[in-house]
């Protein structure tokens, strides 16, 4: 949590303080409510959870009559957290069952941060005690196989990777017949982000699930965004949610946006929990995201 706040604070105007001030005017007109509005528009976090957000808050700061500074950013935390949801499951599905090594797909577009994301969570889950192998179907960019494999090495798990230019399905079907053979516990399976064409990205990832697939179920595809690149990020998240079933949205590069609120779009949009936060580039910058610590870290 210290990390986050501190990792999140780095971005100037965060969202909850300029919140909070605007909230702790003496009157709070229309005027008012309209920037605090814009404030939350502004941080990404989408047109219909702003209404939202903003309506609930204008019944309860009404309700409360005099409001004490502690008071406010008591109601404004509640209504956050509400916002963003705690019921949702937020775990990463990476333990092993029958059928063998639990399958994770690490998908989204090129330079988001998937590699780096399947790297740092290789490092976690290796740092609990699970056997990890990773697979390199990320053969669009020419280094990206190697990247992965230095982090293999760094965080001790096998990278079972193709010739370059090879056919990402077949690296991923290796990746995960390796992984029963060795009776690992997770694959972690770092994909290509082609995105000219829907039909292409379709095409190329769809193949990789129903290879991976006939080894046995996926049990995870997690969704890697770019916190900073906004509205560009649902865009992405779309396309992609046409094409695989997502199930949760890793947002990276935290650490360098005060746009939190892309956090609850994203999930409006998807139906989807973030399950993870990149907050760096470093091998310990990967978080569980934990919707009441995230608040405390954007409220400051
Ligand atoms: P890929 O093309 O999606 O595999 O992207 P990479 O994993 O190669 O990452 C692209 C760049 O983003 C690299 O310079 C990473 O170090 C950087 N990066 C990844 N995650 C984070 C993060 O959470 N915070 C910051 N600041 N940089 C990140």
């Amino acid at each position: 949590l210290v990390r986050l706040r501190s990792r999140l604070s780095r971005s100037q105007n965060s969202l909850g303080k300029g919140l909070l001030s605007l909230l702790s005017r003496e009157h709070l007109d229309e005027d008012t409510w309209e920037e605090i509005e814009e404030t939350l528009l502004t941080a990404d976090v989408g047109v219909a959870p702003t209404q939202e957000l903003v309506e609930r808050l204008r019944t309860r700061v009404k309700v409360l009559g005099t409001r004490t500074p502690d008071e406010l950013r008591g109601l404004l935390r509640e209504e956050l957290v509400e916002l963003i949801g705690t019921d949702a499951d937020r775990t990463v599905h990476s333990t092993k069952h029958e059928e063998g090594p639990a399958v994770v797909l690490v998908v989204g577009v090129n330079g988001v941060g998937k590699t780096t994301t399947t790297g740092k969570l290789a490092r976690v889950l290796v740092a609990d005690g699970r056997k990890v192998v990773l697979g390199a179907a990320d053969t669009f960019r020419a280094a990206a196989a190697d990247q992965l494999q230095t982090w293999g090495e760094r965080v001790g798990a096998r990278t079972v990777r193709g010739p370059e230019g090879g056919d990402p399905a077949s690296i991923a079907f290796d990746a995960v017949k390796e992984g029963i053979a060795e009776g690992a516990d997770t694959v972690l399976v770092d994909t290509a982000g082609r995105l000219h064409t829907k039909t292409g990205l379709m095409d190329e990832l769809g193949k990789v699930k129903r290879v991976v697939e006939k080894h046995g179920p996926v049990d995870e595809v997690l969704l890697v965004l770019d916190a900073t690149t906004g509205q560009n990020g649902l865009i992405q998240a779309r396309v992609f949610a046409e094409v695989v079933d997502i199930t949760g949205i890793v947002l990276t590069k935290l650490d360098g946006t005060a746009k939190g609120g892309i956090v609850i779009a994203v999930q409006r949009e998807l139906g989807v929990p973030v399950k993870l936060v990149g907050l760096g580039e470093g091998a310990d910058d990967l978080a569980p995201f934990e919707p009441g610590a995230f608040v405390d870290a954007l409220i400051g």
